[in-house]
This record gives C-alpha cells, sequence and structure tokens, in this order.
C-alpha cells in the first residue's frame, strides 16, 4: 500500500490512543517496568517511556534519563511481539469425564489488541513465527516469500494474529547488541505493519500499510509531510543502521555450522553458558514449548496446558526414556545450528532476525556472533573425545 506520508505532531499522540480505544481495540505499549521497558496497557502518552533510553551491551541493560522529551529512543526491552500471539502459558482444551467424555477447545478471546512501538525486528520474528504457526490462513496475508508454509495452523495464535494491529516504529537509534541491519530485517520496518510511525524533532512521520491503518488516519489530526520530513526520517532511520557495530556473516552459514558440530568452541562456550534458558525466552522467534495434563483430583475433568519451554532445559531432550542432550555443549549446539542453519530447511528463513536481545539478556554475556565467529576462523578443528 503506497500513500502520501502524514505528520503527527507529538503533542497530539494521544489521538492516536484514543482513536484506537474509539475502534475497539485494548491498547499496548511500551511501559517502564520493574528497570525495563515492556509492553503493557497505555492510555495517554505520559505513560510511555518519555526521554529515556537503554544502554544494552552483553548481559547488561540499563535505563538512562536522555534529557530530552522523545517517546520511542530507548530501542527495544526484553519483550518482541511474541507474547502476544503465542502465550507463554494457556490452556488448549478440556475434557469432562462426566457422563460420556467430551473435549473442548478453548480458544482465545478474539479481542482487537493494538500494540504501539513494535519494531522491525519484532515484526521479521512475528513473520518467522508465522512460518510456525499459520498455514495458508486467508486472513492474514503471508509476509515471507514462499507463503506461510506451515501444515498446521495453529488456532489459538491465529485468532490473535488475526485481531492485532501494528503501529510500528522505526528505530532511528540502534543499541549496542542491534544487528537487524545485516541480518536485512530492519531498522525500517517494511511489511507487516498497519501504521508505521518515525520519530522526528517534534512530529511523527506516519505511514500506513493496511486498510485498517489507513482509515485510522481519519480520525487523527495530520498534515501533509513534505519532502523534507520524508527525507529526515529516511536519513534518521539509515544512521541507526550505520550505527550497528555488530554484523553477523551469514555466508555458507548452513554448511559451516553443520560441518563443525565437534568444533572445540562447543566446550568453550559450555564452559560460560549457565543453561538459563534467557536466550529462547527474549527470542521473538523460539517457539519450544512443552504440554502437559492437569486433572483434577477426583479424576472427572482435566486441563491440557501449554506453556513455554526451551531447547536449553534438560528435560526438553527427554526422549524416550533417555536424555538426548544432556551436556550444556549439545544444548547450546542445538540452539546455535538451528536458529542459524536447520531452521533455513525446515521454514525457508533464518530462525534470527538480528534483535540481539539474546545477547543483552544472557547472565553472562554470550554473543552469538561471536561463537560463529570463532568456529569460522578455525573450520574444521576438531574437539578432544570425552573421556
Ligand atoms: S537469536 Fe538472538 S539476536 Fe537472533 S532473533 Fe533470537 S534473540 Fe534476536
Ligand atoms: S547462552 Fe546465556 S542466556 Fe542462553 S542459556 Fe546460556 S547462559 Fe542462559
Amino acid at each position: 500500500m503506497t500513500a502520501q506520508s502524514r505528520l503527527l505532531a507529538r503533542a497530539d499522540f494521544n489521538a492516536l490512543i484514543h482513536a484506537l480505544e474509539a475502534q475497539g481495540y485494548r491498547v499496548l505499549g511500551p511501559r517502564e517496568r520493574a528497570g525495563a521497558i515492556v509492553f503493557d496497557e497505555i492510555t495517554r502518552a505520559e505513560d510511555l517511556p518519555v526521554g529515556r533510553v537503554s544502554a544494552q551491551q552483553p548481559g547488561s541493560y540499563r535505563l538512562e534519563d536522555s534529557g530530552n522529551g522523545r517517546f520511542f529512543d530507548y530501542v527495544h526491552g526484553p519483550e518482541s511481539l511474541k507474547r502476544f500471539l503465542f502465550a507463554p502459558e494457556e490452556r488448549l482444551w478440556t475434557v469432562s469425564a462426566e457422563g460420556t467424555v467430551s473435549f473442548k477447545e478453548t480458544l482465545p478471546e478474539a479481542r482487537p489488541v493494538a500494540v504501539i512501538g513494535a519494531r522491525a525486528c519484532d515484526i521479521a520474528g512475528m513473520q518467522v513465527q508465522d512460518r510456525t504457526f499459520l498455514a495458508g490462513n486467508e486472513k492474514i496475508p503471508p509476509l515471507l516469500k514462499g507463503g506461510h508454509g506451515g501444515i498446521y495452523t495453529d488456532p489459538y495464535y491465529a485468532t490473535r494474529r488475526e485481531n492485532l494491529f501494528i503501529v510500528a516504529v522505526n528505530c532511528t537509534r540502534s543499541a549496542a547488541t542491534c544487528f537487524c541491519a545485516s541480518m536485512d530485517t530492519g531498522p525500517r520496518a517494511r511489511a507487516g505493519y498497519d501504521l508505521a510511525l518515525t520519530e522526528l524533532e517534534d512530529d511523527f512521520l506516519v505511514e500506513a500499510n493496511s486498510t485498517a491503518g489507513e482509515a485510522l488516519l481519519a480520525a487523527l489530526p495530520l498534515r501533509n509531510a513534505d519532502a523534507g520530513a520524508e527525507s529526515a526520517a529516511a536519513e534518521a532511520i539509515e544512521a541507526a543502521a550505520v550505527s550497528q557495530t555488530r554484523r553477523m556473516d551469514t555466508t555458507g552459514i548452513q554448511a559451516l555450522l553443520f560441518d563443525n558440530l565437534e568444533h572445540p568452541r562447543w566446550d568453550d562456550v559450555a564452559e560460560r553458558c549457565l543453561s538459563c534458558g534467557n536466550c529462547t525466552m527474549v527470542c521473538p522467534t523460539c517457539f519450544c514449548h512443552s504440554e502437559t495434563d492437569v486433572t483434577s483430583l477426583d479424576g472427572a475433568t482435566s486441563e491440557h496446558r501449554r506453556q513455554w519451554d526451551s531447547c536449553f532445559a534438560l528435560d526438553h531432550s527427554y526422549l524416550h526414556g533417555a536424555q538426548i542432550r544432556p551436556q550444556i555443549r549439545q544444548r547450546y549446539r542445538q540452539w546455535l545450528t538451528h536458529k542459524l542453519a536447520s531452521w533455513i530447511e525446515q521454514f525457508g528463513t533464518s530462525g534470527c532476525v538480528g534483535c540481539g536481545r539474546c545477547i543483552t539478556w544472557c547472565p553472562t554475556g554470550i554473543d552469538l556472533i561471536e561463537e560463529v565467529n570463532a568456529i569460522r576462523a578455525t573450520p574444521g578443528a576438531q574437539r578432544a573425545a570425552d573421556i
């Protein structure tokens, strides 16, 4: 969808929130909670992390005052869009054995939700998860070349996805851990959003990318953007891309990782990895989960529940009476080779969108780019056999 860009004055930002509310959306946006930026309900511009920036380094995240009144300089926090589509924990169905045995699917409420502040990497992560959870869903146009690609549609994910309105914010700053430019996923949102905002001096450049987005514009106090505003936005986004010092070299990455499964670097990283699973919790594309049945004490009813799990959890690799990845070396290798190599075989796209969250939120500051580079520097090296 191409349309004239328009400007929304920063002072009129409440109009965007109120227009979404008037159309029945539950409005979520960035808020500061316990020292980090997360998505939560917002009702006014003052709820946003005004004048806050995040200093991010491997294993370190700290919010600081910027000294200005900008709304979206904080880059991103630990949360992406994942939590709003693939719920951290939910009931999938219930079973009742009272009289005859009956199953009841417990789909989520189809309530429209608008998220303000999704970044390009968040939307790219959602596109990757679409490949996992959707198969030819006509209500949701596929965002990646080749269609949704999935075999089954997850109705829980699809229900939320169909009811999501995304107000993207193009990044005009990057964190030190970001590398979306080298993964070709950002910092400008390119598809999959309804509205995109780029924060300028006193205004937001607003672009619509869907019929719903275009319809919302009619309710906002906008003025047409001139070429100067459009080029200022483009320059600010380009500056964010250029400022990224981390780059993932993806050249031949599938062969590199598949050919180096016994590289000594896997032992090296295992010395630093706590197997805590933080990297998988914050990753916008990770989808590992476990399912359990919770039965009532009288055995008359039960609930089937799904919750996020991690390939770093020992139990997650328990198959047919044995742990198939008992060592941390094996679990880290599984995560990295899946994310960057076998994901491409499975889903036709990388499982990494370059958000850098796994680097920031790793308690020991493990950087997947450094791990790949170390293997690339000494390909074919072999670890000593286990004693
Ligand atoms: S692997 Fe790390 S950098 Fe890549 S998408 Fe996941 S959290 Fe982001
Ligand atoms: S790489 Fe870091 S975040 Fe991931 S499991 Fe290991 S210690 Fe935890």
